[in-house]
């Protein structure tokens, strides 16, 4: 990751854990990525390649037309031109998926619709536009290069010269049969999928899907919907962490809400586990609070560290590792903070790559940009501060740059966006922006690192 801290420091003042050790910490107890499966090419979309693949056919198969016309022999019509047209004799029709059998001989031409197989002895195509349709006496019989539908003409008047070659799209100058098209670590997108299926593949063997365990905790919280009585709020972050790995790569198991009873979150941990998950998220309750019983709850199936990370919003921050049942990789545990901002962040800097390099990807970290934060921000001096911000855009909607290309950007909900509950301003903000732990009070205008959220 980029950034300003201190290079890889470990502990930074006050027994802070720097954000890259705690990631790479996080990383190193990552084996690889999960497992290979197979999947139709339908359901490979956000996957990412679990090795090679390669064409099944030459792309195209075979040479085809580019454009409607006719399939000539160059030679036949170089001396072609307005005023003395060259006239051929349309000896065939050729549409896309059929087998050629007539091959195209001295003066003669075969239509032929865009994508049809060329015919032997052809060596060009003429687009339609460059002729026009003509009797079997030679005279026009229909409209110049109009169109190339209903029946063929006897014969056609070409208007121009072509070159060998023209219009003809030769066999594999797309793809070579046996050329890597997808290599090993490449996300699936819809052009993924494209290319896959117009290189003759049906299936692909990508990583599967992440399992991801998510685990709400706390007695005030009420599932989506629920009255909430006297003392309860909605929960955010079980919702919001299933959107969370789901948009991560991950197939997210909702594990619920636990009380704040040990006993409780220890049996919905348990819970995850028995399901098979690579990886529990836990929310809430990672303090060292009397109803705090994440830290304990993990202990009692792996190891875990309970950290203060050198991070705002987010500072108390689990991670350790369980034994999977039934043996295999370790089983990720991650204790995040349960402010809903706090845990959003957490995701993002910890939880994200970690999913991201279990999903098989390479690339673990978001795209950053750079921007100018017009807000003046303070913030906790000695820890790497993510702040909600918002993009300026022109009428277009695009982010407006200042003269060396950064972003302009504002604080989202102003400086009281920025507590660590406030959901609406995260809601709103495009971005978050990356003030360094050497700064105590960014200023109006100082140049900050971007990581564009995504967002449509
Ligand atoms: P905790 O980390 O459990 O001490 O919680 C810190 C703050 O986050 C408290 O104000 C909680 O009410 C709030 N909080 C914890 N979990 C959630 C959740 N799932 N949804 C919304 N707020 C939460
Ligand atoms: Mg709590």
């Amino acid at each position: 990751m980029r950034g300003d801290a201190p290079p890889l420091a470990g502990w930074i003042g006050d027994g802070l854990r720097s954000v890259e050790v705690t990631l790479q910490t996080i990383l190193a107890a990552i084996p690889g990525p999960t497992e290979p499966e197979t999947v139709w090419i339908h359901d490979a979309l956000g996957r990412v390649m679990a090795e090679d693949a390669r064409a099944a056919t030459d792309l195209p198969p075979w040479d085809n037309a580019a454009m409607d016309g006719y399939a000539v022999r160059a030679a036949d019509i170089v001396a072609a031109s307005e005023e003395t047209p060259i006239r051929l004799d349309v000896i065939g029709d050729i549409a896309a998926g059929a087998d050629p059998e007539v091959a195209v001989t001295a003066g003669a031409a075969i239509r032929i619709a865009t994508g049809a197989r060329v015919p032997r002895g052809a060596d060009a195509v003429v687009q339609v536009e460059l002729t026009t349709p003509a009797d079997a006496a030679g005279r026009p019989a229909g409209q110049r290069g109009r169109d190339a539908s209903g029946q063929a003409p006897a014969r056609c008047l070409v208007h121009q010269p072509v070159v060998k070659g023209a219009s003809i799209r030769t066999a594999g100058s797309d793809l070579r049969c046996g050329a890597v098209i997808l290599p090993v670590g490449t996300p699936i997108g819809p052009a993924g999928v494209a290319v896959a299926a117009g290189a003759g593949l049906d299936h692909l063997s990508v990583r599967r899907r992440p399992i991801v365990g998510v685990l709400a905790t706390g007695d005030e919280l009420r599932q989506a919907g629920q009255p909430l009585g006297a003392s309860g709020i909605p929960d955010a972050n079980g919702p919001a962490l299933m959107a969370l790995v789901t948009d991560a790569g991950g197939e997210a198991r909702n594990l619920g809400i636990a009380r704040d009873r040990l006993d409780d979150v220890k049996a919905r941990v348990r819970a995850g586990l028995v399901q098979g998950v690579d990886a529990l998220i836990v929310s809430g309750g990672v303090s060292v609070g009397p109803y705090d019983h994440v830290r304990t709850a993990f202990e009692a199936y792996g190891t875990i560290d309970l950290w203060r990370v050198a991070v705002q919003p987010g500072k108390p921050f689990a991670f350790g590792t369980a034994d999977r049942p039934g043996g295999g990789p370790p089983v990720l545990l991650f204790g995040l903070p349960g402010n809903p901002v706090s845990t959003f962040v957490t995701f993002e800097l910890f939880v994200r790559p970690a999913l991201r390099r279990l999903s098989g990807l390479t690339r673990l970290h978001r795209p950053v940009d750079r921007a100018v934060l017009l807000d003046r921000t303070p913030k906790s001096a000695g820890r790497r501060a993510f702040v909600r911000v918002l993009a300026q855009r022109d009428a277009a909607g695009t982010p407006i740059r200042d003269q060396g290309g950064r972003v302009r950007v504002t604080l989202a909900g102003g400086t009281a966006g920025q507590g660590s509950h406030v959901l609406s301003a995260l809601a709103v903000a495009d971005a978050l922006a990356v003030i360094p732990e050497s700064v105590d009070v960014h200023p109006a205008g100082g140049e900050v690192e971007l990581w564009w959220l995504d967002r449509a």
